[in-house]
């Protein structure tokens, strides 16, 4: 597998009040596979959005490295930094937002390709008719504006428009969840096949776990800032991780056998302002032990293509070297 985008220890800290820090993204390390789609998932405050700005490069992060194609991409200024944007490219929730309503359809389209230069005034019907179909709208849109189109409508040409520059890597940060369930697995669908047929690396941010797994050749799951579990997408059910656990307990009830105690996600997640020291899960994990509390779990390979940050996991399989 070509790995095309290399996410290596990340950390990202914000000042806030009072001389204290936000730690949005604490030591985040993850690949992202030529021609997968990688799912995101994680409650809301858990660093999603931010790890999208960071690749975006839309902030910078504290400390790590960003590679594309090998290329650290926090490194870059000015005019290199301009272009490696194009071959990154993102659909947002709310698009709409994004749409200059006096601009007709075929120039929000074509305008990220008029940004780089890349098309001729004469070219640009043609052009967004091409990608009006390529996400099952009618070409008649073209001469359209914004305004009076559905909220599906509107996605698919947020998609539209990310696609426009034939990006290799395309970022989706909660690109349904705005959108009612019917239509919401409609773009998906148009999502799965565009990424099948051009071989598009995506990832697929979301706070929905269902959504996800239908989605996602593999995800990664965030807590705290933390990535705490990676594995396929097919095999969610054998997640390990307590908080995956959880997550996946809340969304696919399992019918309870007797005597079995199926423990719902209790507590709030914890400030990222107050960070303590150990298992950033601790607080709500039922399994907790002391070494919990003393130590960080690192996120480490249980079997392959299967890795988790757990103490408990780790002591588990046999590997832990105390
Ligand atoms: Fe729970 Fe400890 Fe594993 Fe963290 S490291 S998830 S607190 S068992
Ligand atoms: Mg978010």
């Amino acid at each position: 597998k070509e790995t095309i985008l290399t996410i290596e220890k990340v950390i990202k800290r914000f000042p806030v009040a009072e001389g204290r820090m936000l730690t949005a993204c604490d030591n985040v390390s993850l690949s992202l596979y030529q021609g997968e789609t990688l799912g995101v998932v994680g409650e809301s405050g858990c660093g999603k959005s931010t790890l999208v700005k960071l690749i975006m490069q839309l902030h910078a992060p504290t400390s790590g490295a960003i590679c594309y194609r090998g290329k650290d991409l926090t490194r870059l200024t000015g005019e290199r930094m301009r272009q490696s944007r194009r071959h990154i490219q993102m659909v947002f929730q709310d698009p709409s937002q994004a749409f200059n309503p006096k601009m007709k359809i075929k120039d929000i389209l074509c305008e990220p390709l008029r940004n780089f230069k890349l098309i001729k005034d004469r070219e640009a019907g043609k052009k967004a008719e091409e990608l009006l179909r390529m996400v099952e709208l009618p070409e008649e849109f073209a001469d359209r504006y914004p305004g009076n189109m559905s909220g599906g409508q509107r996605q698919r040409i947020g998609i539209a428009r990310a696609l426009a520059l034939e990006p290799e890597i395309l970022v989706c940060d909660e690109a349904t969840s705005a959108l009612d369930v019917s239509v919401q697995k409609k773009i998906i669908e148009l999502l799965v096949r565009i990424q099948r047929e051009k071989n598009l690396s995506m990832i697929f941010i979301c706070h929905d776990l269902a959504l996800v797994s239908q989605i996602s050749h593999r995800i990664a799951v965030m807590y705290l800032g933390n990535i705490v579990e990676v594995l396929a997408g097919d095999v969610l059910s054998k997640a390990k991780h307590p908080y995956t656990k959880a997550l996946l307990q809340a969304v696919f009830p399992v019918k309870k056998k007797e005597g079995t105690v199926v423990r719902p996600l209790e507590g709030e997640i914890p400030s990222p302002l107050e960070l303590l020291p150990g298992c950033p899960f601790q607080s709500r994990c039922s399994e907790s032990m002391e070494l919990c509390r003393r130590e960080k779990p690192m996120l480490e390979e249980l079997l392959p293509g299967h890795s988790a940050a757990c103490h408990l996991l780790k002591l588990q399989s046999g590997k832990k070297d105390i």
